[in-house]
């Protein structure tokens, strides 16, 4: 298919390729791009919004997936390869991270499995390994925004047999140096990650400890996180 000049070509393309997910902002696709398995996210209108606005906000949230994408490939953190942007229809081709399963599926089969070492054991280096790699994320001033154990992929590695651990959706991700930010990024993912996990506080904490270990820049983040907790924990008294 061609997809260059394309506001006409794309509708009929995402017509015959696998809707996967219907969110609120886009919805995801399944399919195959010049011969690669690729997943297509399409923004779509919001029709409550002025149309100019829209167009604004919509373009702009495009460009920074984009560009957290980039500078994180750039930095060696493992993100989609960014095939195709189309700016006019607000779709992005990406890599189909192809045999890959959520972070948020492996630690549930794993909570659920009974081996003889505990859950908290045989989840420990992927609790180092999410650590180091958001550590790296952060000293990139990459912010992304909305950190869950579903936006995280785990993939055989082709040759080393080691899984490698993939971001993705950095649909509301942004550029910022600002401890503050990061420390909420963190902040949102603790509350994801211990509301779908129960019982992993032990190993969030490993997580942590692995993001502290990894950046130099590590210490105000979590002096930041610290704070956002104690004023969550205030905000849930008072509620
Ligand atoms: P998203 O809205 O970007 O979180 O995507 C929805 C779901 O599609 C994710 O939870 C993944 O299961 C899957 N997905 C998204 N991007 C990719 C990708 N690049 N490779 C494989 N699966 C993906």
């Amino acid at each position: 298919m061609a997809v260059e000049g394309t506001s006409v070509a794309l509708p009929q393309f995402l017509n015959k390729i696998q809707l996967i997910k219907q969110g609120a902002e886009a919805r995801v696709y399944r399919g195959s791009f010049l011969g690669k398995p690729t997943i297509v996210k399409e923004r779509f209108p919001k029709l409550y919004r002025h149309p100019l606005l829209d167009e604004k906000l919509t373009h702009r949230r495009t460009v920074q997936e984009v560009r957290s994408i980039l500078r994180c490939r750039k930095a060696g953190i493992s993100a989609p390869v960014v095939y195709f942007v189309d700016y006019t229809s607000h779709c992005i081709f990406l890599e189909d991270i192809v045999g890959s399963i959520t972070v948020r599926d492996h630690i549930a089969s794993t909570q659920l499995s009974s081996a003889q070492k505990s859950p908290v054991e045989r989840l420990d280096q992927l609790a180092q390994k999410m650590g180091q790699i958001l550590a790296k994320m952060h000293d990139e001033d990459v912010v992304h925004g909305d950190l869950t154990t579903s936006n995280m992929l785990l993939k055989a590695g082709a040759e080393s047999g080691e899984t490698e651990l993939v971001l993705i959706d950095f649909g509301l991700s942004y550029i910022s140096a600002l401890p503050e930010d990061k420390g909420v990024d963190m902040y949102v993912l603790e509350k994801a990650f211990l509301s779908t996990h129960p019982n992993t506080e032990a190993l969030f904490e490993k997580l942590l400890k692995a993001y502290a270990a990894s950046s130099k820049k590590s210490h105000a983040v979590i002096k930041k996180l610290d704070e956002v907790r104690l004023r969550g924990r205030k905000r849930s008294m008072v509620g």
